[in-house]
C-alpha cells in the first residue's frame, strides 16, 4: 500500500529557527548513519521513516558514507524509499548530506578539497535522485586544505543551486569561527553546525556554542543519547539487539566503562521521578538550551522514535534537577 502522511503531522513538533536564518527545523531530527544500510531491511527502514514524517519529523540527515557498507548505502536506500513514497512531500522535507570522510580510493576521495566536495555530492544527488539538498556540509575539518578553499566550494555550491543552504559538521570553536566569517563574506551564510553533544561529552560548551550563538549560526547535535548509551537498555546487561553487539560500533568504548554505567544509573531515578524515560530525560536536557536548534537522533526500532519525540512534552528543568544532574556528571 501506498503511504500517505498523517494529517496531523504538524500538531505536535516542536520547530525552531536555525539561527538567524529563515528555516525552521524540528527539535527532533531523524539520522541515517546506522540502521539504514544493507543490514536493515528496506521495509523496517521504511516504517521508521514514515513513523518519524507522522510525527512532524521534516528533516532527515545523510552523508556519503553512512549505511552499511559505507559506500552510499544508506543514500540509496532512502532515495529508493523518496522515490516509491516520499517524492510529493519533497517540499515538506528537509534533507541533509555530507563529505569529509574516506570514501574512494585515491587522493580525491576525502578531506576539504574543491574536485572531493563536487565530486561528492554529485553522487549524492544521484544516489537519492534528487536535484538539490536542503543543506550540503563539510563533514569534518581537513587541515591539509585552505579553508578558504573549502568555504568557497560550499559557496560555489549554493550558487549552483545544488544545495540550498550550507553548514559545517565538528568544527570546533577556533575552525567554527574563521569558516563563518568566510562564508559570511562570500554572503553565503553558514546556516548550521554539527557537533557531538550530550550529558558524558560537553566540549561544546566551553565557547562554541557561544559563538554559533553569537554569530546567528544553527546547531544540531549528533549522538545525543550517546549512541543508546544514555538509556535504560544497559543497565543490567547488553541487551542482543543493541548496537553494543553490532560489529565495527564504537559505543561499547566510548560510553560504556562501568563508571559512565553507574552514571546512567543515578540519571535513570532522577529521569523516573520526572516521569520521562532516560532517553527522554537526555534529549530535554539538551533541548533546553537555546542556542540549539535539534537533535539528531538515531534509531533501531520505530518505538524509538515515538519514544524519543515524547522527550517534547517535557523540556523545561528545575534548578534543583538540573543541579542533581550536575552533581551526577562531575
Ligand atoms: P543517538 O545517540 O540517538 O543513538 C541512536 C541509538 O540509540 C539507536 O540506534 C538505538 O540503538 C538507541 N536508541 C535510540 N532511541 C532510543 C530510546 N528511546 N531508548 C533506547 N535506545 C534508543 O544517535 P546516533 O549516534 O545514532 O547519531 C544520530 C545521527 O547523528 C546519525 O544518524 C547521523 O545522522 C548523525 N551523526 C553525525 C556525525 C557527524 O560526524 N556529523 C557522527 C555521528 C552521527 P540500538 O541499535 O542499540 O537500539
Amino acid at each position: 500500500m501506498k503511504y500517505v502522511a498523517d494529517e496531523k503531522r504538524y500538531g505536535d513538533m516542536v520547530y525552531k529557527k536555525c539561527g538567524k536564518s529563515g528555516l525552521y527545523l524540528p527539535a527532533v531530527s531523524l539520522g541515517l548513519w546506522q540502521n539504514f544500510g544493507e543490514e536493515t531491511p528496506l521495509d523496517l527502514q521504511k516504517k521508521k521513516i514514515f513513523k518519524a514524517f507522522d510525527l512532524g519529523i521534516t528533516h532527515f540527515d545523510l552523508a556519503n558514507n553512512y549505511g552499511r557498507p559505507a559506500d552510499g548505502s544508506a543514500e540509496e536506500n532512502f532515495g529508493r524509499i523518496l522515490k516509491s513514497d516520499l517524492m510529493k512531500y519533497r517540499d515538506e522535507m528537509i534533507i541533509s548530506t555530507k563529505a569529509g570522510y574516506d570514501m574512494w580510493a585515491g587522493p580525491y576521495g576525502n578531506g576539504g578539497s574543491r574536485k572531493y566536495l563536487m565530486a561528492s555530492l554529485d553522487q549524492s544527488l544521484k544516489r537519492m535522485g534528487l536535484d538539490y539538498v536542503d543543506i550540503f556540509y563539510h563533514h569534518k575539518p581537513d587541515s591539509d586544505t585552505p579553508l578558504e578553499e573549502t568555504m568557497q566550494t560550499l559557496a560555489d555550491i549554493v550558487r549552483q543551486g545544488k544545495a540550498f543552504y550550507v553548514g559545517i559538521s565538528n568544527y570546533k570553536k577556533e575552525e567554527a569561527e574563521k569558516a563563518v566569517k568566510m562564508l559570511k563574506e562570500m554572503k553565503v551564510p553558514c546556516l548550521i553546525n554539527q557537533i557531538r553533544y550530550n550529558m558524558f561529552e560537553r566540549w561544546c560548551e566551553e565557547g562554541l556554542l557561544d559563538v554559533l550563538d553569537r554569530e546567528g549560526t544553527g546547531c544540531i547535535c549528533y549522538s545525543p543519547l550517546a549512541q543508546g548509551a544514555l538509556s535504560n537498555k544497559y543497565l543490567k546487561e547488553i541487551p542482543k539487539d543493541s548496537r553494543a553487539m553490532r560489529e565495527g560500533t564504537t559505543i561499547a568504548d566510548r560510553y560504556l566503562s562501568e563508571k559512565q554505567i553507574e552514571i546512567v544509573r543515578e540519571l535513570n531515578k532522577i529521569a523516573e521521578e520526572r516521569g520521562q524515560s532516560l532517553a527522554q530525560m537526555a534529549l530535554s536536557w539538551i533541548l533546553r538550551r537555546k542556542e540549539i536548534t535539534s537533535v539528531l537522533i538515531g534509531a533501531s526500532k520505530v518505538e524509538q522514535i515515538v519514544d524519543n519525540v515524547n522527550a517534547l512534552k517535557k523540556l523545561d528543568f528545575t534548578q534543583e534537577e538540573l543541579k542533581r544532574i550536575e552533581e551526577i556528571l562531575k
